[in-house]
């Protein structure tokens, strides 16, 4: 899938460079259909395309499981496309980059405590690591999960049933896929701040702490001086009209206007926490897949080497 993607994102902006309207069309349904069709709402997207044997290339069973690289290219594509004439697509930027790709970094590795074999005396070789691994690997990206499921089974390629998977394609492109992550999450257009995606983070201009799936709260601190700053409702919020924010404000369709601020000044939102548990078919199977607003936190059946949203974990659903 990356293969096709990575040229899909290239076609995208030659046909806007050209101004080929056909071409451009033709492209966003392909990206549209990889969304829609093939992928799930919190950005698995398959890396292969079939289940079962390749007998062009040999005998090998390959898991139809995802990469970080197709994770990354569509979210390229989608603010590629937010950027140029669709807004609607700057939440799947979000919706992929606060799950799938945050699910994707290897940034604690005691749940896979029980999974990593003993290497006790084992030297390193040029072709081989063995020592201190996990402590090595600390940052990666996985090249390889299922929606339920972070580690890949690779019995038929003679490795273990539960493999965690840190390929070099993975690591670079999921850093590309953060700084897209970031740079669409917050814009400043001349004098006004928009706060696009509600994701934590820091720059220049600002401070954002988005306490889900904690709490139904956004914390917004100015750190630059602005006209006026904008905060864009996403779309997992039914009724704008149910936020409460605690300074004064306008609301323009999904827009919360909320004037001129000082360098310091401070804006909090709060909100419901919706709940939600989605039956979804990822890849001809079935999920459940729990919500608490825009964030997943749990994918049943449950996983047999390591659940992918462990790091937000929660009950079945009933
Ligand atoms: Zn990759």
């Amino acid at each position: 899938m990356h293969s096709r993607l990575v040229i899909l994102l290239g076609l995208i902006k030659y046909a806007w460079a050209t101004r080929d309207r056909d071409l451009l069309d033709w492209c966003t349904r392909a990206y549209l259909f990889v969304k829609e069709k093939m992928s799930s709402p919190f950005g698995w997207v398959p890396e292969s395309l079939d289940k079962g044997t390749d007998p062009g290339v040999s005998n090998l069973v390959y898991p139809l499981r995802d990469e970080t690289c197709g994770i990354s290219d569509m979210m390229q594509i989608a603010a590629f496309l937010a950027d140029h004439g669709r807004p609607e697509e700057r939440f799947t930027v979000g919706r992929y980059g606060a799950n799938q790709l945050f699910a994707h970094q290897l940034i604690d590795f005691t749940p896979f405590a029980r999974l990593i074999g003993d290497n006790t005396g084992r030297v390193d070789t040029p072709q081989t690591s063995y020592r201190n691994m996990p402590e090595r690997c600390l940052g990666a990206f996985t090249a390889g999960t299922y929606p339920n499921e972070l580690t890949v089974d690779l019995r038929s390629f003679g490795g273990p049933e539960h493999h965690i998977d840190a390929a070099g394609c993975c690591g670079p492109a999921g850093i590309k896929a953060l700084c897209v992550l970031w740079r669409e999450a917050v814009q400043r257009k001349q004098d006004s701040l928009h706060i696009n995606l509600w994701v934590s983070l820091e720059n220049d201009d600002v401070s954002v702490r988005c306490e889900e799936p904690v709490a139904g709260q956004l914390h917004v601190q100015v750190k630059q001086p602005c006209e006026e700053l904008v905060v864009h409702v996403p779309d997992y919020i039914k009724d704008a009209a149910e936020l409460a924010v605690d300074r004064k404000y306008v609301l323009k369709e999904r827009e919360l206007h909320l004037g001129r601020m000082r360098g310091g000044e401070n804006v909090t939102v709060t909100y419901p926490l919706v709940e939600r548990t989605n039956v979804e078919w990822i890849a001809g199977e079935e999920f459940q897949v729990r919500w608490r607003g825009g964030r997943v936190v749990g994918v049943w059946p449950p996983a047999k080497g390591c659940a992918t949203y462990w790091w937000r974990q929660c009950q079945p659903p009933r």
